[in-house]
């Protein structure tokens, strides 16, 4: 694992998160500047710097983790639809070099800004726990 990866040490544990799921080859969390409730990251445990390098194998398994919190989400959060995003390279927006895919919860009727917002550590909890009871 490359020493500076904040994603790898999220994944060791070295770095707390608020993890929704995860299984043998990826891991979800929420993103600590949500643009939406909920707004998750979904990770490949192993190192890669962006979708479009890694393992075609982290790349499924990022696809079907996504899959199989889609609904999960939808469900806790009350949400209709979802916006998926991928920064591939900095001159797109990346800022994390670990392979990562965001999905941003989205409410009806609620405005749809890409704004990333600060929220506090209990509102993440909260949220996080709102999900996982539906998990
Ligand atoms: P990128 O622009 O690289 O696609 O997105 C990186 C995301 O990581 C951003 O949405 C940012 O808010 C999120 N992020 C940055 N630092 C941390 C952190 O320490 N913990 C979590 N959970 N998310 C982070
Ligand atoms: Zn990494």
């Amino acid at each position: 694992m490359p020493v500076d990866c904040l994603f790898c040490k999220i994944i060791a544990g070295e770095i707390p998160s608020h993890t929704i799921y995860e299984d043998e080859k990826t891991v979800a969390f929420l993103d600590i500047l949500p643009v939406s409730v909920g707004h998750t990251l979904v990770v490949p445990k192993a190192h890669s710097e962006n979708l479009l390098e890694a393992d075609p194998e982290d790349a499924n398994a990022v696809l079907a983790t996504m899959q199989k919190i889609a609904p999960v989400l939808r469900v806790a959060l009350e949400a209709d639809g979802m916006n998926v995003g991928i920064n591939c390279g900095e001159a797109a927006g990346q800022v994390v070099f670990h392979t990562h895919v965001h999905m941003m919860p989205r409410v009806a009727g609620t405005p749809r800004s890409f704004e990333h917002k600060s929220v506090s550590q209990e509102e993440l909890a909260a949220t996080a726990e709102k999900i996982r009871a539906k998990m």
